[in-house]
């Protein structure tokens, strides 16, 4: 099955695979059992994978824009011509079905083809100052060595939102995945070093105590940038270990999406953009719709036809034929959806499918359809599962009042037939990003990062590469 490449469970540092202080078990989720046993890094590594970027640093600064780009096409390529490989994997580690994790390489390979584009246009600046004796210069410079922190729920699209700016920019990387998932980042690492990126540009390193190890490396003046994707909990605690050296960070935190469906929706449209941003991923992704508001007049339709789409799917091993819904990346965070779900319950919710943790091995959770008030706990909470509430509200005031009310905003989705009315809607939602008429937003092209709590920065886009770089301002007497 895992045929076309090499299985890496070294640690990649200085363009070599190493071994470290011990390995780490990681486990299929659907079946658990162990898949392989990957190096970890002690002190001595960790500090091995910063040294290798500090060395690597000055010549890839200064290194073509065009030759950096280069690198990151061919990436782009073999991560193409190896989807399946790659997708099987992530589908083993992570749980996810085929097709998500196949969805999941095509959208990561497209992060090393648009920066493979951005490296080579990256404008400066020349003006004159109003008093027109002056000259003011504007130049972007890569920031340094860089730690990229990435989580389980997309191994490889997080890595590679964060690696394709680095490369084009010219910085350094020190990359630490997931412990749950860290093959997919082993096998891009491969990929980039078969596409040429020269050694030490890129490190992989699976700390064994990744808190402690984490802060010593923030508190290393030679690491300059952190770029940091997960929960908003560990993003607090990040910012706080970077404040000590001033280190630049960009935040992709934790979201609580709503997904508001105004009383002039094409219901059968919004039941299937609901089953995208709901289901994609399982639910375990930070756009994924959490919370649902309905309008009263359409609220029964609504209910009736998504349960019925959400308990047609059928939940297998993420490798069988036909899978619409995998595991749960591990029985811990699927035994926190079903605490979720169990406490919504016993505080008045009603069931329309799901909600009933399965016998046997393997962390599944079914897809779950349940109507709740508008104060129940679930709302508060990330369930990063396939659980959908249900409030229903009377006017588009009330939608946007309670859609806003929660400390996150990554990302709302709204359904309206009206494009006015729509965007009105949009321009009120307190969110980094808004999905209209639509179940999925996410495009490398765009933009992607949230308000409030669900973080700092943009991934992707024009603003992507900025996160990896410094503006310089240079002044000239004439
Ligand atoms: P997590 O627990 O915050 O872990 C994310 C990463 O941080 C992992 O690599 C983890 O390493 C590491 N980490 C944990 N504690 C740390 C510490 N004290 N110091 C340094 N690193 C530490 O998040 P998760 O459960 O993997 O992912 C789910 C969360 O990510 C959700 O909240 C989701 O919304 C968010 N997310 C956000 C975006 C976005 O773009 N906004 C995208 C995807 C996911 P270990 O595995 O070794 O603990």
């Amino acid at each position: 099955m895992l045929a076309c490449m090499e299985l890496k469970t070294g640690l990649y540092i200085d363009g070599s695979w190493v071994a470290g202080d011990g390995t780490l078990d990681v486990m299929d989720p659907s079946t658990g059992t162990v898949i392989a046993a990957v190096s970890t890094a002690g002190d001595a590594e960790c500090d091995a994978a910063v040294t290798a970027a500090h060395n690597a640093f000055p010549e890839w600064a200064k290194s073509a824009p065009r030759f950096r780009a280069e690198i990151l096409r061919k990436a782009f390529e073999l991560m193409v011509a190896e989807a399946d490989y790659l997708a099987t994997l992530i589908s083993k580690e992570n749980g996810k079905v085929f097709s998500d994790a196949r969805g999941e390489v095509m959208y990561a390979a497209e992060f090393f083809r648009w920066f493979s584009e951005e490296a080579v246009r990256t404008p400066g600046d020349f003006r004159m100052s109003p008093s027109g004796d002056k000259r003011i210069l504007v130049t972007h410079q890569p920031i340094g060595v860089s730690l990229l922190i990435t989580p389980w729920n997309f191994p490889a699209g997080m890595a590679t939102r964060k690696i394709g700016p680095a490369v084009a920019a010219g910085c350094t990387m020190v990359l630490k995945p997931a412990g749950e998932t860290p093959l997919t980042a082993l096998a891009i690492a491969d990929i980039l070093e078969r596409a040429g990126l020269p050694k030490g540009v890129l490190n992989v390193i699976l700390p064994s105590k990744t808190g402690p190890m984490i802060s010593k490396m923030l508190h290393d003046p030679r690491v300059r940038n952190l770029s940091f994707t997960g929960s908003t909990e560990v993003g607090r605690v990040l910012l706080k270990e970077s404040a000590d050296l001033v280190i630049r960070t960009s935040m992709e935190l934790g979201g609580n999406a709503p997904f508001v469906v105004l009383d002039d929706a094409n219901i059968d449209e919004a039941v299937k953009g609901a089953m995208i941003a709901k289901m994609r991923n399982g639910g375990a992704a930070c756009t994924a719709a959490n919370r649902f508001y309905v309008a009263r007049s359409v609220a029964e339709e609504f209910t009736t036809k998504f349960a019925a789409a959400m308990a047609s799917l059928k939940m297998d091993n993420g490798l069988t034929e036909g899978a619409q819904l995998g595991a749960s990346v591990s029985l811990k965070e699927r035994n926190k959806i079903a605490e979720l779900v169990d406490a919504a319950v016993a505080t008045g919710a009603t069931v329309h499918t799901g909600a009933s943790t399965p016998d046997g091995v393997g962390a599944f959770y079914p897809p779950t359809v349940i109507s709740v008030e508008k104060n129940n706990a679930i709302l508060q909470n990330e369930v990063f599962g396939p659980v959908a509430p249900i409030v229903t509200f009377d006017t588009d005031a009330e939608a946007i009042a309670l859609a806003n009310d929660t400390p996150f905003g990554l990302i709302s989705y709204v359904y309206s037939e009206d494009l006015a009315r729509a965007i009105r809607t949009a321009e009120a939602l307190e969110a980094g990003m808004v999905a209209i008429n639509r179940g999925v937003i996410s495009d490398p092209a765009a933009p992607f990062g949230g308000v409030k709590q669900s973080g700092l920065g943009r991934e992707g886009g024009f603003d992507g590469i900025h996160e990896f770089l410094e503006t310089k301002f240079i002044g000239v007497e004439i």
